[in-house]
């Protein structure tokens, strides 16, 4: 099957290659795709794309005009996708639900732990020959209590390796992990996750329930000084609010991800360029905040599963197989 790869980098073509194998016909695109790059679509049966692709209604309606049928998503996230407009152009949507969830909980613990223990700041010290200690006073793990909101694959994982630190669980999800019930988690309402946890780590997605789920209101039940992770979804926070919080000390250490504004910047080089989001700019002057670009995901292993799923997704579409993967649009309200 012939498929238009988008907002590929070496490394997605390296993987989907050796994952592919000559059987479908991979043709890489570097743009991301969106409404003006739809145009790249014409004569492919199939499209292959991943977070920060634009898949709004007017570029859905474009690519299927040009014949697109098969939507493969390289995300286990879908919630950039106009689901009714592709419901209604009848496209078949297919994702990789689940590649490496250890990846990004061990991000999210890598995140906990240095800014904890201010590695980001002691690494520069060191190299500057500043061996003074000021300013990088952690605190142990053990005993502190962590709050996961959504305890799915990756928040479960969280948790676990959490556990073994000797943290002290608190969750809030639509529904109860067994293995994290096993664990001694404990299932609370938000207010009461916010008020008791020393880390509150998010791992839910991103819905139109969950949309600023950390606002002014959420930070104002937190405990003075917190750590607020977040390896999600960046509109599950209100940035503008996080930085009231983190002005006002009540947020005390930050860790993101994702956030809310990355499609205008994230996994490209900008460094030659002023960055015009002066929000997002205001963040990096925090020495309590650590930013990484969407790289959570980003493990040997789990390049190798998205690759492996994603190309079994687009055979199973070609051959006519049902696919566990195909996310089922016939619930969506007319
Ligand atoms: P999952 O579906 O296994 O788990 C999500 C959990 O959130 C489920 O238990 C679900 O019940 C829960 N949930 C749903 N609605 C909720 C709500 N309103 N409040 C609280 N919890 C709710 O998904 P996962 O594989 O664990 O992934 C979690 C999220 O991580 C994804 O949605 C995605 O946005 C994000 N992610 C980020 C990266 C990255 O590189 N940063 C990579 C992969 C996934």
């Amino acid at each position: 099957m012939k498929v238009a790869v988008f907002s590929t980098k070496s490394y997605d073509r390296t993987f989907l290659e050796a994952a592919n194998a000559g059987q479908h016909e991979l043709v890489f695109f570097e743009p991301r795709l969106n409404l003006e790059t739809s145009v790249l679509t014409a004569g492919f049966p199939a499209v292959c794309a991943f977070v920060n692709d634009t898949l709004d209604a007017k570029t859905l309606r474009a690519i299927a005009q040009n014949g697109v049928r098969l939507l493969a998503l390289r995300s286990a996230g879908f919630n950039h996708v106009d689901l009714a407009v592709a419901r209604d152009l009848d496209l078949t949507l297919l994702r990789v639900p689940a590649y490496s969830p250890y990846a990004v909980a061990e991000h999210a613990v890598a995140m906990i732990l240095s800014l904890n223990r201010k590695i980001h700041r002691a690494y520069n010290r060191v190299r500057e020959g500043n061996f003074a200690l000021d300013g990088l006073l952690g605190f142990d793990l053990h005993g502190k209590t962590v709050g996961i909101v959504g305890t799915g694959r990756i928040g479960a994982i969280t948790a676990q390796i959490l556990h073994g630190f000797g943290c002290r669980l608190l969750g809030y999800d639509v529904y109860q992990n067994p293995d994290s019930l096993a664990l001694g988690m404990e299932y609370v309402a938000l207010p009461e996750l916010f008020a008791n946890s020393d880390i509150v780590s998010l791992h839910c997605p991103l819905l139109p329930e969950t949309y600023h789920l950390i606002n002014a209101g959420a930070i104002g039940q937190m405990k003075p000084g917190m750590m607020l992770i977040n390896t999600s979804r960046g509109q599950l926070i209100d940035t503008k609010a996080v930085t009231k919080g983190l002005k006002s000390g009540k947020i005390g250490y930050l860790g993101l991800d994702v956030y809310e504004q990355e499609t205008d910047l994230f996994f490209e080089d900008l460094s030659n360029h002023v960055i015009q989001d002066d929000v997002f700019q205001r963040l990096l002057t925090f020495p309590n905040v650590l930013i990484t670009g969407h790289q959570a995901f980003f493990t040997q292993e789990a390049l190798q599963n998205i690759a492996e799923t994603t190309i079994k997704n687009i055979t199973d579409f070609e051959q006519g197989r049902t696919s566990p993967n195909q996310i089922d649009l016939s619930e969506l309200k007319k």
